[in-house]
């Protein structure tokens, strides 16, 4: 991916920022039904990055549930305007998710891939000309 990226971004009201130091990992679109209702979108375009890597000011709401592999997955809010904002997958302990669309330049990554196809809102537009997954892509994430 594009190299020297300093990724910063936020929630909309402001009480939360991050930076992130490191490359991103990967990035993708993710159709997957909790995704869908916790975003509140057709899909959930986030950026995985080293955890290290992100430094973040402001409080943040972590919120866990069970992912399809039965392992958790927490996702981060502010707890003031509710911005989905972080995902850390116990799957991938090292790596953290940042919303795509919180980054101060939406246009400084693209997704990657589509996930969770198959779960996808029978009317939801996806990147056609990305790689798609019914599911998970192989693991693990390279
Ligand atoms: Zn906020
Ligand atoms: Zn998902």
């Amino acid at each position: 991916m594009s190299t020297n990226t300093h990724l910063t971004g936020g929630c909309h009201c402001g009480a939360v920022r991050y930076e992130c130091a490191g490359e991103p990992v990967i990035s993708a679109t993710c159709h997957c039904t909790d995704c869908a209702r916790i975003s509140g979108a057709a899909g959930a375009s986030a950026v995985a990055v080293a955890r290290d890597t992100v430094t973040v000011t402001g409080e943040v709401s972590w919120y866990a549930s069970p992912g399809d592999s039965g392992k958790m997955v927490n996702r981060g809010f502010c707890p003031r305007c509710g911005t989905r904002l972080f995902g850390k997958p116990d799957l991938a302990p090292d790596l953290m998710s940042i919303s795509l669309l919180s980054l101060d330049d939406p246009s400084a990554v693209r997704p990657q891939m589509n996930l969770y196809t198959k779960s996808a809102a029978p009317w939801a537009a996806s990147d056609t000309a990305l790689t798609s997954f019914e599911g998970m892509p192989p693991m693990p994430l390279e």
